[in-house]
């Protein structure tokens, strides 16, 4: 069944924030999950040390539930979708603070193999950083260096990394490799942020210069809407004036455009206005600018143009229009245009030279309509 307006208003960007909500869900399970994983491979190296009777046989089981069971609450919560209330929906600071609590307590209680929870604090802290701003990597800093103040002051056993057999230098050996290979894993996925901030940059000022465009352009037209026309204005008289070359103005007028819209309709009005902007622009120097001026009135700025030299230029643009077949519109439809034309001089402003382009118009109208006439 087709959709009404209303549903395609409400329904759409109601899918939308739906579609951005699942994707953060997913992203932030492949994050935990990534995490539990992490927890479950040092309690796999901790059962080996177990088993090389380095570590008690507690150590592994203990470090395993802790690792497991504090990603398991996050990834619920996570779930739940309690994580979408905060501006950083992973949720890094607790997350961080968990994980390193969980290293501290290691540390206290396995002091034989210590060392390699204070490389995983490292790792933790690096990872966590990508996502955090300096106050809160200060915190966190701060928070695992109190906590290790703590733990090295409070216990009197010997923190260390035993490398006595060869079972312990190559366990030690893979305690690190697999340490080195998330300092790795963070770096990539640093990296992997950092494209993904640049190619959202991209997005961005494409989505800037196409708003930038349509907020020039007169929707109807094509051409520059009146605001844009006045600033080319503007800008053209000041450089006019500033270097002292020519510059000239005209404004145009359709010729009986209310009997148009009378006679054919207002539909076929806007297609007249849009036919004849279409042909101005196509017909005129790249440096000249066209905008619509009013209703049925379009302004042209012609920069390096004397009076004379629009003269000419207009006059051949009233032919062209003049001459165009409007069969495919409507049956003997014929439009023309006047024109008034004049010159920039030193100390004009732009209600100046517009005033007398206007009053050159209504001289044109006066003396029959389709003729352009200079002020
Ligand atoms: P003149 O030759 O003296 O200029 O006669 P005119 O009929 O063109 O006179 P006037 O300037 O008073 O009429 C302009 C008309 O243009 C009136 C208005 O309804 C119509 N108009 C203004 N904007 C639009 C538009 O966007 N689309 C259409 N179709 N008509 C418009
Ligand atoms: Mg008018
Ligand atoms: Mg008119």
């Amino acid at each position: 069944m087709a959709q009404s307006a209303f549903q395609r208003a409400i329904v759409e960007p109601c899918t939308e924030v739906k579609k951005g909500v699942e994707k953060r869900a997913r992203l932030r399970r492949q994050m935990y999950l990534a995490q539990m994983v992490s927890f479950i491979l040092d309690a796999a190296i901790l059962f080996l040390y177990c088993l090389s009777g380095t570590t008690p046989a507690f150590a592994s089981a203990w470090y395993l539930a802790a690792g497991v069971g504090w990603t398991a609450i996050t990834l619920i919560l996570s779930e739940m979708h309690f994580n979408d209330r905060f501006q950083d929906h992973y949720l890094t600071v607790p997350q961080s603070l968990g994980s390193i609590g969980i290293q501290l307590v290691a540390i206290y209680f396995i002091p034989e193999v210590g060392l390699y929870f204070v490389s995983i604090i490292f790792v933790v802290l690096g990872f966590g950083a990508l996502r955090m701003s300096a106050r809160q990597t200060g915190v966190v800093w701060a928070y695992a260096a109190i906590g290790l103040t703590a733990v090295f002051t409070l216990t009197n056993q010997p923190i260390g990394m035993p490398m006595h057999s060869f079972a312990e230098r190559h366990l030690a050996l893979l305690c690190f490799v697999t340490a080195l290979g998330r300092c790795a894993f963070t770096g990539l996925y640093g990296a992997s942020l950092r494209e993904a901030l640049y190619k959202r940059g991209n997005e961005l000022k494409v989505a800037h210069a196409k708003i930038e465009e349509l907020a020039q352009i007169d929707e109807l037209t094509g051409v520059l809407n009146r605001r844009y026309i006045m600033r080319a204005l503007n800008d053209e008289m000041a450089r006019a004036q500033r270097a002292g070359t020519p510059c000239a103005v005209a404004i145009l007028d359709i010729d009986f455009f209310k009997r148009i819209n009378d006679g054919y309709g207002h539909p076929t009005g806007d297609e007249v206005l849009r036919g004849s902007a279409i042909t101005l622009a196509a017909n005129m120097r790249s440096i000249d600018k066209l905008g619509r001026y009013g209703g049925e009135e379009f302004l042209v700025v012609m920069p390096l143009n004397s009076k004379d030299q629009a003269l000419s230029a207009m006059d051949r643009l009233r032919q062209i229009v003049s001459e165009l077949d409007w069969d495919p519109i409507s049956d003997d439809l014929r439009v023309t245009f006047s024109a008034g034309i004049a010159q920039v001089r030193p100390n004009d402003a732009p209600e100046d030279i517009l005033a007398r382009a206007d009053a050159a118009l209504y001289k044109a109208k006066d003396a029959g309509r389709n003729r352009v006439m200079i002020s």
